[in-house]
């Protein structure tokens, strides 16, 4: 239907404008003929004419106009703002699904499992203090690693630390079979896992399911001396409970990604925990020239055969 027309695609996201020009250059020219414009930029009549946007991290809000859109394309793998603003949404949503992606998230899953594995922190802070202290280092096999999901980039991550000679095990919603790596689901599925791990690095979507599901009670079943990775979302930890947790020395280290308020506001005592290490949401950034190409081919195959490409079940919200 759309062979051969040009379509003007909205471009719905609270990127920098910087970024944001980079995107349009790189899809624009990718989708020639085609547009992709900011929906300042579009008439009314081509507002109520779309049928597809593309969006990164949108005030939800901001997509009320489109009432007429069959689906979005998330430029990013998380979609849970969207589903939790919208619950229902009138269109279907395509999240970022990209190989190169989950390359690089199971790259930082090694690279930090490696730091807490060969005790970094322990050594940064011994210099702070001139400390000259050998630590025993402990083959990577008797190194337990947990990790929270099991999908697009848990999977690989797994795989990449399995290789890496960890012994790795991982908890989904639904059982899994992976080669090399321990698979568990359900509740008891999660407490035998967690009661011998030594590194546990969380892969979950953030879902009504999943918010604040690291709590107490769940830091409790992990033994004493455990780490923390968080590369998900930051409500999925209730981080009072991981802040008590590391400070009567339950657990060792935490190393967070991701926050419930990004930026982490200056004023956060995260910041000057011994026991934390913070990053600034960059365990896997979206890259720019994969996610534009599989991005466009999902467009392009809407655009000349109403093909979609996978979308999110609205029920589970991932
Ligand atoms: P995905 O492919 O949808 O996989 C999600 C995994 O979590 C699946 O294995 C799923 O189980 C499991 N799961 C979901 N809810 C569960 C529950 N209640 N109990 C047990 N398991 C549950 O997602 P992904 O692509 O791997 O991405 C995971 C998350 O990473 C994203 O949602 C995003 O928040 C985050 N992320 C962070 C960055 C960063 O730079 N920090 C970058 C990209 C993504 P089933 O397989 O059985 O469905």
């Amino acid at each position: 239907m759309f062979i051969n027309m040009s379509v003007v695609i909205p471009f719905i996201s609270q990127l920098p404008m910087p970024e944001q020009q980079e995107w349009l250059t790189q899809l624009n020219t990718k989708l020639a003929p085609h547009c992709v414009v900011l929906p300042s930029q579009m008439t009314a009549e081509q507002i109520k004419a779309a049928e597809v946007a593309i969006i990164a991290n949108p005030e939800p809000s901001d997509l009320t106009l489109f009432s007429n859109l069959v689906w979005v394309q998330s430029l990013w793998a998380g979609v849970d703002r969207l589903f939790k603003e919208i619950p229902t949404p009138w269109f279907k949503v395509a999240r970022l699904e990209d190989p190169e992606l989950a390359q690089t998230m199971a790259e930082a899953a090694l690279t930090w499992s490696l730091y807490l594995h060969r005790q970094i922190p322990q050594y940064m802070a011994q210099q702070q203090q001139c400390e000259w202290r050998q630590h025993k280092v402990k083959p990577a096999a008797q190194c337990n690693i947990s990790i929270l999901g099991l999908g697009k980039l848990g999977a690989l991550s797994a795989q990449r630390l399995a290789d890496n000679g960890f012994n790795v095990s991982g908890w989904s919603n639904s059982q899994k079979t992976l080669a090399n790596i321990t698979c568990y689901s359900g509740e008891r599925g999660l407490t035998a896992m967690l009661e011998h791990c030594h590194i546990l690095i969380i892969l979950l979507p953030l879902t009504s399911d999943t918010e604040k599901l690291v709590n107490q009670t769940f830091l409790a079943k992990l033994p004493q001396g455990a780490s923390i990775i968080n590369f998900a979302r930051g409500r999925i930890i209730d981080i009072e409970a991981l802040v008590n947790g590391l400070d009567n020395n339950h657990l060792s280290h935490a190393v967070l990604d991701v926050f419930e308020h990004e930026p982490l506001p200056a004023t956060s005592s995260l910041w000057q925990h011994q026991k934390i290490s913070v990053l600034p949401h960059i365990s896997a950034p979206t890259n720019l020239a994969s996610a534009s190409h599989i991005i466009c081919q999902n467009i392009l195959g809407y655009l000349n055969n109403k093909t979609l490409p996978n979308t999110v079940d609205s029920k589970r919200s991932y």
